[in-house]
């Protein structure tokens, strides 16, 4: 491959996600390098092939505990931020996943502190991809549509099925039955 400032940049993106623990395939399609060179930088990073398998396909996964709702809402809206800042996809992808990877932080075991981190970036890759341009995300594996929406009690967008019209957020809807939160109420 001829290099230019582009294929540079490209390459340093893609040891990024493979360090990150993306498989070759996911750091060809995020970065658009050649699948060959995704292998190669995979072997020379993790000193073995990438592992082949699926990618996911099921949007049903970011809602099914509410911690990963939280942190996949997290990742698409810091997304559509740099879509709106002016980003590629591909680009917007890339810099939203690295804030996101540096919001939870790297496994630290000499503080007895495990990583929070919730979204490889497969996951991530997979839910930008189905999110387009905007808001609402086509669910043909729950069977209806998801979207970001605010939360009628602080605002924040969360993922959730696209039909719930008083939406409310599950950090504000454990609040609700909290004992400390009626006591101030
Ligand atoms: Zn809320």
């Amino acid at each position: 491959m001829k290099e230019t400032p582009v294929s540079r940049m490209r390459i340093q993106q893609a040891r990024m996600l493979c360090l990150m623990g993306a498989r070759a395939v996911t750091t060809a399609a995020a970065t658009g390098i050649r699948p060959t060179d995704a292998r190669a930088i995979y072997k020379e990073i993790h000193g073995t092939v990438s592992p082949p398998g699926q990618t996911p396909h099921s949007l049903e996964w970011y809602l099914e505990r509410p911690a990963r709702r939280l942190q996949a809402s997290l990742l698409l809206k810091l997304y559509f931020l740099c879509i709106q800042s002016g980003y590629s996809t591909q680009q917007a992808f890339i810099a939203a996943y690295d804030v996101y990877w540096n919001i939870y932080g790297a496994a630290d075991t000499s503080k007895r502190q495990q990583s929070e981190r919730l979204i490889d970036p497969e996951r991530g890759f997979y839910l930008v991809k189905r999110a387009g341009s905007f808001g609402a995300l086509n669910a043909p594996g729950v069977g209806e549509a998801i979207a970001a929406l605010p939360c009628r009690s602080c605002g924040l967008e969360i993922l959730s099925p696209a039909h719930e019209a008083a939406f409310v957020c599950p950090q504000c809807a454990s609040g609700f039955q909290n004992p400390g939160h009626r006591l101030r109420a």
